[in-house]
């Protein structure tokens, strides 16, 4: 298992339409054979699971490291995980968070803690975030080389920049003649 991969997949899981069992399919579109195994029960526990994770990107964007471990702990304590050897690549023994009689929900909760554990432990607290586009409510996770990541995908960092470069063009069209605001200021 590459918890890097696994803590990413909790940002998806947060940020998923998850309105019911079709929609879980389609945030589960890349591990079909997870789909027959889906029931109601999934998508409800999975809605509950994500109002908790949540705050856990929050507390990240803050830099609110205490919390981003508290919460992390509690939620460790109260979704036991069950860590177990794969060997379906026998070269390549490597870990897998849970036996093969978990439901998917548990699947995804034990998934996204052990991803965004390891990510804390590695990678330090605060490489959480929530976006910067203020109509985005998306969650991402930081793994840029010098964390320097602000939006949840492409599409809202180059929504954010046409909406910098319009505020600067209307600053400019509003400037009066005859120079820069400041500068008729310090002449007066
Ligand atoms: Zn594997
Ligand atoms: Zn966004």
């Amino acid at each position: 298992m590459d918890f890097l991969r696994y803590a990413e997949r909790s940002a998806a899981l947060v940020n998923a339409e998850l309105t019911d069992r079709s929609a879980l399919c389609e945030h589960l579109a890349d591990r079909s054979w997870l789909h027959r195994s889906v029931v109601d029960g999934d998508v409800a526990a999975l809605q509950a699971f994500r109002a908790e994770l949540r705050p856990v990107f929050e507390a990240s964007d803050d830099g609110d490291v205490r919390l981003v471990v508290g919460s992390l702990n509690d939620l460790l304590a109260q979704h036991p995980v069950t860590p177990m050897i794969s060997d379906h690549d026998p070269d390549h023994l490597h870990m897998h968070v849970a036996n093969r009689s978990a439901s998917v929900a548990e699947l995804l909760i034990g998934e996204a803690l052990m991803g965004l554990a390891t990510l804390v432990c590695d990678l330090g607290a605060t490489r959480l975030g929530t976006c910067s586009e203020p109509r985005c409510d998306h969650v991402f996770v930081d793994t840029s080389p010098n964390q320097s990541r602000r939006y949840c995908s492409d599409r809202c960092s180059s929504r954010a920049n046409v909406a910098a470069f319009r505020a600067r063009q209307k600053a400019v069209r509003e400037q009066p003649e005859g120079g820069a605001p400041a500068a008729a200021a310090a002449a007066q």
